[in-house]
């Protein structure tokens, strides 16, 4: 039997993955063609390849690996609960410690009266348990035609058939038989791409009140709820204008639909406090988490609840789980990770220090010919690439995406950014240190000069 191992020739990996592994969210043509970059091992923000490459990774995996990788108290915290109690279920009325504390830590942590945990594998599968919670929250409080959900074009949500329903990417759409039925899209605020001359905080209103003209369209008996991240990620890390949130609240409560904040990658202080919640002011009913809740070291999410949708929910039985709902391996590492967060003061610095540090580097590249703006909040950051700084014009589609063609040279300079159509994004660890933000903008300079010259 071959013995497949870290000392393996590139190559030979390659080839056996691009046989045997199907790749989410990859162009398989590709991935054949050129082979797949194979990650071996990890310590901070350092990923280093199958080729010996270090490389500075600024989107910390999939936007979750807040306290950076490596960290051996997790490690021994996983290996402990596996030995004393590797798996149990929390369905037909059971419980374990695991589940209790980090349920009653997320309580304590959780704004305002977010005080109650239902637990999942993924934020998919969150977002998905929020579908059906919602509805029947509804539906026990004697209003069941009220199940329609309001969510955003270029919103994502997740990739399961109901959260990736709720999102609002048209690829995804285009397979496989979403959206499925009952949720409603509204335009994102996306200033720099869609708000043309108007005052961007005018714009914020603006594409606030679609929200209200969606409700007054569908009959406000007609809507369960409504649910936004409070910085869109996957579609581009847009920071809405400030007046968006406020307005969106004010909406909710006035026609009386729940709001869902999907805090998947901007909860665990990704925006410098611990919640997006709390950097935007916004008090939503559930809140969606996974991503930093365990930094990635163990699959899990959930919906934070409060008390109010935790009463109604709690009066009846909700016919929905997972089998790894509340796994307890999972609780124990992301409890683990919280402490951490915690107690090493990571999230506290992000606001008071790295981000600021950041922001300064960050908007430096304003400077570049290539970047038509750069946004940022907490340690989550965009910038839109252009072929005319004042316009905000977008590369024409024989250009080619200059983001994708960005991203090539950002991982020939061993740099991790990602790309969203011409916009690049970065989200790094937490823990992050100034020298490797140096070094992160030092490099993505270097890559929009060279993506630069091609594009000419
Ligand atoms: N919600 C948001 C805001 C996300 O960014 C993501 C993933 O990127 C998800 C939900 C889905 O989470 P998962 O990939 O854990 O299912």
């Amino acid at each position: 039997m071959t013995v497949i191992s870290n000392h393996m020739p590139t190559a030979e990996l390659q080839a056996l993955d691009a046989a045997h592994h199907l790749h989410p969210f990859t162009n398989g043509g590709e991935l054949n063609t050129k082979g797949a970059r194979i990650i071996t091992r990890a310590k901070g923000v350092t990923l280093t390849d199958s080729e010996g490459n270090e490389i500075l990774d600024g989107m910390a995996g999939l936007w979750c690996v807040n306290v950076g990788y490596g960290r051996k108290e997790m490690a021994e915290v996983a290996a402990r609960q596996m030995l004393e109690l590797p798996y149990y279920n929390t369905f037909f009325q059971t419980s374990h410690v695991p589940a209790i504390a980090l349920s009653e830590r997320l309580a304590k942590l959780s704004p305002h009266d977010l005080n109650h945990v239902f637990y999942a594998g993924s934020g998919s599968e969150a977002n998905d348990t929020n579908i059906r919670m919602v509805r029947t929250y509804w539906a026990e409080k004697g209003h069941p035609e009220k199940k329609t959900i309001i969510a955003r074009k270029n919103g994502y949500h997740g990739s399961t058939v109901g959260s990736g329903s709720l999102g609002g990417m048209t690829g995804m759409h285009a397979q496989g038989g979403m959206p499925i039925p009952d949720i409603h899209h509204i335009d994102q605020p996306n200033w720099y791409a869609e708000g043309g001359d108007t005052d961007p905080n005018e714009f914020g209103l603006q594409r606030a009140r679609a929200l209200e003209e969606a409700i007054l369209e569908l009959g406000e008996d007609k809507v369960a709820a409504f649910i936004g991240e409070p910085i869109q990620g996957a579609g581009g890390v847009i920071i809405p204008p400030e007046t968006y949130w406020p307005e969106i609240q004010r909406i909710c409560e006035q026609y009386n639909i729940l709001l869902i904040a999907d805090e998947v990658i901007t909860g665990f202080g990704r925006t410098g406090n611990w919640f997006g919640c709390e950097t935007f002011d916004i008090k939503p009913h559930i809140m969606t988490i996974a991503k930093g809740l365990s930094s990635g070291y163990a699959p899990i999410g959930g919906s934070l609840v409060c008390d109010e949708v935790a009463e109604v929910m709690n009066s009846c039985e909700f016919n929905h789980g997972y089998t790894y709902s509340g796994h307890p391996v999972a609780c124990a590492v992301a409890l683990e990770n919280l402490r951490l967060l915690d107690e090493e003061g990571i999230v506290e610095k992000v606001g008071k220090e790295t981000a600021p540090y950041l922001k300064k580097k960050w908007e430096s590249l304003n400077e570049h010919p290539l970047v038509g703006e750069t946004q940022l909040c907490g340690l989550m950051g965009s910038m839109a690439l252009t072929p005319h700084k004042d316009s905000r014009a977008a590369f024409a589609a024989e250009a080619g995406t200059a983001g994708l063609i960005c991203r090539e040279h950002c991982f020939a300079n061993n740099l991790v950014m990602r790309h969203v159509g011409d916009r690049m994004v970065i989200s790094p660890p937490l823990v992050i240190t100034n020298a490797e933000i140096d070094t992160l903008v030092e490099r993505a300079w270097k890559a929009l000069d060279q993506a630069h010259a091609q594009l000419k």
